[in-house]
């Protein structure tokens, strides 16, 4: 029989404006991994309830919806590009309202199921480093590399604000902390894979620290792990 090849996976979890992605996309440039933000695909299913105008408050309807929809991932130049039912929305699906409404989808056990799926098989065919809420936990627990990612609130909507304000989106700071509070508490707090800190996972506080340190400690970990 052939032996199947080892695939490498770093998980990071932590709250929203952790700066998940940016450290991700480092780790991953230098490791020549692919990385795969999973919140991308929660804020497509928002997207698409959004659209369409169903009633989140409806579990059912949002589950079938959602076990209809194609949500595919590509990757061009080593960048991720979602798409949704056949459209690119890896731009579109970048607003605040976006964030919002894939929490409120992310809570139900039909959604979570298919994204858990599709995360998963991505991970037995590729090195990856995956980003979300539940990586440790649920969809790669037996990771190489398990990071909870958390910085101070206040510096996390500063993150958020300057970059949806470069990106020339108009917002308010405090809006956006409140925001972030109360999707924290949304994800940290519902009944199906909450967001949490995996036993076996290494915390960093990212509060005080640039992006290149933080990449720089997840590389060093890894490394270590290996030997
Ligand atoms: O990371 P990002 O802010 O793009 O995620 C948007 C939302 O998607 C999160 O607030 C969370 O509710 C949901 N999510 C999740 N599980 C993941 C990734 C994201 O529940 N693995």
């Amino acid at each position: 029989m052939q032996n199947k090849q080892k695939h490498y996976s770093i998980a990071i979890d932590g709250p929203a404006g952790a700066g998940k992605s940016t450290i991700a996309k480092l780790v991953a440039k230098e490791l020549r991994f692919i990385y795969v933000d999973t919140g991308a695909m929660y804020r497509a299913m928002g997207l698409l309830i959004l659209k369409e105008g169903i009633d989140i408050g409806e579990e059912e309807a949002v589950g079938d919806f959602c076990e209809k929809a194609e949500v595919s991932l590509k990757y061009q130049e080593g960048r991720q590009q979602i798409y949704l039912n056949g459209e690119n929305v890896t731009d579109s699906i970048r607003t605040e309202e976006a964030g919002k409404m894939a929490s409120a989808v992310a809570k139900f056990k039909a959604v979570r199921a298919k994204m858990v799926d599709i995360q998963k098989k991505i991970a037995d065919s590729n090195h990856i480093i995956m980003d979300g809420r539940d990586i440790g936990t649920v969809v790669l627990p037996f990771a190489d590399l398990k990071i909870y990612l958390t910085a101070e609130v206040g510096v996390r909507a500063e993150r958020r604000f300057k970059e949806l304000t470069e990106k020339g989106i108009y917002c308010n700071i405090e809006e956006i902390e409140k925001d972030i509070i109360a999707r924290d508490y949304q994800d940290m707090n519902r009944e199906v894979s909450p967001l949490r800190q995996a036993e076996d996972a290494v915390l960093l506080d990212c509060s005080h620290l640039s992006i290149e340190e933080v990449a720089g400690s997840i590389i060093k970990l890894f490394r270590e792990k290996l030997n």
